[in-house]
């Protein structure tokens, strides 16, 4: 199978191979795999959406309507997971095969648990590749699903356009157990689980949260983070959440800050990985002899790919 033009035929059972070799920790996997990802266009199109939260705070069940919302608006939506902590919950956050029954019947709809394998640096790194082979066979909505672990978040910052922090009502302080730096991370705060009776704690925690003044602080863009609740049981509030999201992200098209963002965030990785295969005293060497630019220059204009380039140096 022609992997390039099947991906690019939107065949999703090539898109599916391509992941695995994406993922593959095998040297001659990585080289297909790179060489594949370099072929195609950069597509500034896209939705990459972070969803972010702990264990049992309702991601899936958000997502499964989310993702719904963008189905209705003629998007295809691509669904990847990020599990930093695989060893202690068993197995992947995607794993079992229950979740999102809905979404994963629909043929607009690819949802894929991430391998698992290595640290939390190089999962993502992965991530990000299948990102972009996600791009390249057509899907417009990209929802990385992560687990709050703290770290976690902070990596799939780097590989989105829009985080969504979900939380629910908790005794006492709301902010207890989330950590600030996520907090500062988030645009939209999601109160999720606003039904039955539970409505007036949501309320009160809607509330709590507006009056944190972390969360009045303008990030990315002067984009003051919102505050919204949401029952993904009964399908309140998750239209407003795609408004939100649609609204922040032609915000930042507007000036050219989206552009901008994707375009450090590939920065940030090459200089991830380069660091990683070759050392930090090595690429210091090529930023203080003015190299760091030109290999910044041929990978993100597709000229080359990164390990093409460490190989060389
Ligand atoms: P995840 O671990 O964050 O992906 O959480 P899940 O989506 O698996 O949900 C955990 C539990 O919360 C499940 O029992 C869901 O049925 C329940 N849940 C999820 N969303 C809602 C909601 O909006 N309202 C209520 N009442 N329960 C919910």
């Amino acid at each position: 199978m022609d992997l390039y033009s099947e991906i690019i035929k939107q065949n999703a059972n090539a898109l599916s191979k391509a992941i695995t070799l994406a993922e593959s920790n095998l040297e001659s996997d990585q080289i297909v795999s790179q060489n594949l990802i370099s072929k195609f266009k950069k597509n500034n199109n896209s939705i990459r959406i972070g969803v972010t939260g702990i264990p049992g705070v309702g991601k899936s069940t958000f997502i499964e309507k989310f993702g719904q919302t963008f189905l209705d608006q003629n998007k295809k939506v691509a669904i990847l997971a990020i599990d930093p902590s695989s060893e202690k919950s068993q197995g992947s956050i995607l794993g079992d095969k229950s979740r999102m029954n809905e979404l994963s019947a629909n043929k607009n709809v690819f949802i894929r648990p991430s391998s698992n394998s290595g640290d939390l640096g190089g999962v993502a790194n992965k991530t990000k590749d299948c990102i972009l082979l996600c791009e390249a066979a057509g899907f417009d909505i990209i929802i990385i699903e992560t687990v709050g672990v703290g770290q976690s978040e902070t990596t799939v910052s780097k590989l989105v356009d829009i985080m969504l922090l979900l939380t629910i009502t908790g005794a006492g302080d709301q902010l207890q157990g989330i950590k600030r730096g996520i907090i500062e991370l988030a645009h939209l705060i999601i109160v999720t689980k606003d039904d039955s009776d539970n409505k007036i704690k949501v309320k009160e925690a809607v509330l709590e949260f507006k009056n944190t003044t972390s969360i009045n602080a303008p990030i990315d863009n002067y984009w003051t983070p919102k505050v919204v609740k949401c029952s993904a049981l009964e399908n309140t509030g998750i239209i407003e959440i795609n408004e939100l999201t649609n609204q922040f992200i032609s915000n930042a098209k507007s000036d050219n800050y989206f552009g901008n963002k994707r375009m450090n965030q590939e920065k940030f990785w090459i200089h991830k990985i380069i660091k990683e295969e070759i050392g930090n005293r090595k690429f210091k060497l090529l930023v203080s002899e003015n190299r760091l630019y030109k290999i910044e220059k041929e990978v993100i204009n597709c000229k080359k790919n990164i390990y093409q380039i460490i190989k060389s140096l």
